[in-house]
């Protein structure tokens, strides 16, 4: 998927929610900006992506290592032999609660003496946002190990997806003309609705 698309539906995800718990302008605003990039974060595992080309291949090479390692020492003899690290460990549901609490910690220990619930707006806005980023890649062909380290069908890595006829193409005709666009709506709408409350 696209870092646009998953920019995109990481906002519209985290303001959907906020329309339904009111959690006040704010939280919204800086929540909707923090799932926005967090969204793009699982994607640090590839050479190309946003995430890699804003922070630098450094960081993208010590995620793609730490990826192979986990692969390599929790894969069960149904899983593929080797992985380039691509959709891997970032690509996991564990991986987005792991990467919020530590956004939690941090933003609690640089501002938490001046806003109170910056641990918790961090750490869920962090945490959703990466779990969407993560989740819209399972929508595509190659798919993600979303519920690793679950067990399912014998295979840790993998195959927890939709049906291999229902997944879309990245950057292919479903993933332009209705995911970008009906995310984007979705953000649009979810700006409005906090400006007019
Ligand atoms: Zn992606």
């Amino acid at each position: 998927m696209m870092g646009r698309t998953h920019a995109a539906s990481g906002a519209a995800v985290w303001l959907t929610g906020c329309a339904v718990v009111d959690v006040g302008a704010a939280t919204t605003l800086i929540g909707a900006l923090l799932a926005t990039m967090a969204a793009l974060g699982p994607d640090i595992d590839h050479p190309n992506s946003t995430a890699t080309r804003s922070l630098g291949q450094l960081p993208h090479r010590l995620v793609k290592r730490l990826a192979i390692k986990v692969y390599a020492a929790t894969r069960t003899s149904q899983d593929d032999p080797v992985t380039d690290g691509h959709r891997g460990l970032t690509h996991t549901l564990v991986c987005a609660v792991v990467v919020g609490v530590l956004a939690g910690i941090v933003a609690h220990t640089l501002i938490g003496w001046w806003w109170g619930g910056a641990a918790t707006v961090v750490g869920c806005a962090v945490t959703i946002g990466w779990a969407v980023g993560a989740a819209g890649d399972a929508l595509t062909r190659r798919g993600v190990p979303l519920l690793w380290p679950l067990r399912i069908r014998g295979r840790r890595w993998w195959d927890v997806c939709p049906p291999r006829r229902l997944r879309i193409r990245t950057n292919g005709v479903v993933e332009r003309f209705l995911l970008y666009p009906g995310a984007l709506v979705a953000t649009v709408v979810g700006l409005i609705a906090v400006a007019v409350a």
